[in-house]
């Protein structure tokens, strides 16, 4: 209501009361002590509604400080609401920085990686563990066990696993005697997967990592095969980890899962040297130990592949 209407009421209800008044004195005309009465009642009226109207003005003083007020509270919100906008700004820039750093953190990969198999008692444990984990692993199969156990090779193909070159017979004395025996068995072993799994391997493990053929066969011979692999859209691997589980017979998974965690440093990524021949039963033992230290590292597993990390050893 504004201060106009109120004002226009206060008049009506003042004009209401003085011709009450009025009236009042025509019926008591002759009446003059009544009069006197009437005319002190009128009064009275009159400056009640002069009272009313002081206290209706009063009111209206207080509306517009608490207008005013509501206003100021208004803009203060208003100020609040913009100040939390710049927070929520601020929040989402950080959540994406501390995101980025995340996806950075679970760039750190190990690869796993298990030689000399396929074996009957080893294998097969070695891929139930990893199924348990949904992790995937890299296979250097030797094309002699494969032959054996076509199945296993089939199944960690089947599952996801790299089945890679590892030589057909695994014979230093024959592979590393010349370069031409060397390419017959890794033919051999080539087509041996090949019709075990339907695809030649295009990764590939020296017997004994490259250093053992460098020693055995000499430097150019180990460059020699490495060029003819890159032709080939191939690579070979060694490893920057090696679990020691084919240094003795007698390594306990607690040795394995120890050098394991001893040799990762700080290495953004490692290739993991393990073994699945059926001597080999600690390293099934120790591999859910390994694996769970490396994911509480903060890494991820994948498999090896010739376009992505390697590790060539002297
Ligand atoms: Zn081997």
């Amino acid at each position: 209501m504004s201060r106009m209407h109120l004002k226009v009421i206060i008049s009506l209800l003042v004009l209401l009361t003085l011709s009450s008044g009025i009236k009042a004195i025509q019926i008591n005309a002759n009446q003059k002590f009544e009069l006197k009465e009437y005319v002190a009642l009128i009064h009275a009226q009159t400056e009640t509604v002069l009272d009313l109207e002081v206290k209706l003005n009063e009111s209206l003083v207080q509306i517009e400080v608490l207008e005013s007020e509501y206003k100021n509270q208004i803009k203060e919100m208003h100020d609040a609401y913009l100040k939390l906008n710049e927070a929520h700004a601020l929040l989402i820039e950080q959540y994406e920085m501390v995101k980025s750093q995340n996806i950075a953190l679970t760039d750190k990969i190990i690869y796993l990686t298990f030689d000399d198999g396929p074996s009957p008692s080893v294998t097969e444990e070695i891929l139930d563990v990893l199924k348990q984990y949904d992790i995937q692993a890299t296979f250097f199969v030797q094309g002699r066990n494969a032959i054996r156990y076509p199945e296993i090779v089939k199944r960690a193909h089947d599952e996801g696993h790299i089945i890679g070159n590892h030589s057909y017979s695994h014979n230093y004395s024959l592979i590393y005697e010349s370069i031409d025996m060397f390419w017959d068995d890794f033919e051999q072993a080539q087509e041996t997967l090949y019709e075990i799994t339907g695809e030649r391997p295009n990764v590939f493990r020296f017997p004994g990592g490259s250093s053992s053929a460098a020693n055995l066969s000499g430097r150019q011979f180990r460059n020699d095969v490495a060029n003819r692999l890159l032709e080939r859209d191939m690579q070979y691997f060694d490893w920057d980890i090696d679990s020691g589980d084919a240094a003795s017979v007698y390594a306990t998974a607690q040795t394995i899962r120890s050098n394991t965690m001893s040799q990762l440093g700080k290495k953004k990524r490692a290739i993991v040297l393990l073994h699945d021949t059926d001597a080999k039963k600690s390293t099934v033992d120790a591999l859910p130990g390994v694996i769970e230290y490396y994911i509480s590292m903060g890494y991820r597993f994948d498999v090896l592949t010739p376009n992505g990390y390697t590790a060539h050893h002297n």
